[in-house]
């Protein structure tokens, strides 16, 4: 409730300072008649502390206009995000808040205007904003980083291009992502229609007439193929997605995607050698990033005064 409070009081202020003739998140509110539903939580920390005790500081937020999820479902993706990060890089995600806020009246895509900022005042702003968000670039890949610069922030984690700390790191993902889908048409990528039994496009790591299955759980139709059913990305409904957000936050901390990427020539480079692609299922362990480039994030931990 305290935040709450916090949250109506930087609100007030800001409108006071706002142009009228901007679309601003006071202005938003007011035509849709809608209060916006910030929660903190209580228990910041999930698990025990990693072993050296580093981590970083992660929001989730959802766009309520693309998606629904409960509270426990996107517990139940945090949790995953965070074992895969722990994995990778011994660093634990502490979760500073859920928020959701409609995103409908963001006139375009005015990701980086004032919504996210006035959601996000100094001190509620989280090193890494994981964003549930539905649009065509997220609807076709699963996601992609982006970043808001902020004076206002100090993120622990320098950027080793600009040794910059004055950001807050994005992942845009698409909740209801679906991996190894089968008999999709795409060409609206944020509403696919399922209109065949077989593959069809470049599904099924590009394999036509690949037969569908219906995953009961998932609730959509996949390959039924052995190597992409018992994938790791195929283990539980969120893993691909919370592997995703893992994935877009290494962004920040590659020298770009043709780097950062695993089994790469630039990644092939950075690593010295070839072997570490060929392991079995190495690919999806490391979340489809360079194995250095986790190196390189950690080595990037500078702190804040
Ligand atoms: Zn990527």
């Amino acid at each position: 409730m305290k935040y709450l409070i916090i949250s109506l009081l930087v609100l007030l202020i800001l409108y006071g300072c706002v142009s009228k003739a901007e679309p601003t998140l006071q202005n938003i509110v007011e035509e849709k008649n809608e209060l916006i539903e910030i929660k903190t939580l209580e228990n910041k920390s999930i698990e025990a502390k990693s072993a050296n005790a580093r981590n970083i500081t992660v929001g989730m937020l959802v766009d309520s206009y693309s998606y629904s999820p409960t509270d426990q479902q996107l517990m139940e993706f945090f949790y995953i995000a965070n074992e895969i990060l722990k994995n990778l890089t011994d660093t634990e995600m502490v979760l500073l808040s859920i928020k959701r806020y409609d995103f409908t009246s963001s006139a375009g895509n005015h990701l980086l205007g004032d919504p996210l900022v006035t959601l996000y005042p100094a001190n509620e702003t989280p090193e890494y904003l994981i964003f549930f968000k539905s649009d065509k670039s997220s609807a076709s890949y699963g996601g992609y980083s982006m970043r808001v610069e902020r004076s206002d922030v100090c993120n622990r984690y320098s950027l080793p291009k600009t040794g910059s700390q004055k950001y807050m790191a994005i992942g845009v993902i698409d909740w209801t992502h679906m991996f190894a889908s089968c008999g999709y048409d795409y060409s609206d990528p944020q509403h696919p229609v399922h209109i065949s039994d077989f593959s069809v496009g470049g599904e099924c790591r590009n394999t036509k007439n690949t037969p569908c299955a219906y995953n009961e759980e998932f609730g959509y139709y996949q390959c039924n193929r052995e190597d992409m059913l018992s994938s790791l990305y195929n283990s539980n409904r969120y893993y691909f997605s919370a592997s995703t957000a893992v994935h877009e936050l290494m962004h920040n901390f590659g020298g770009g995607v043709y780097i950062d990427h695993f089994d790469t020539a630039g990644c092939d480079e950075l690593m010295g050698e070839t072997s570490y692609a060929e392991q079995p299922g190495a690919f999806e362990k490391y979340a489809g990033i360079c194995p250095a480039t986790y190196n390189i994030f950690e080595d990037n931990y500078k702190g804040c005064d």
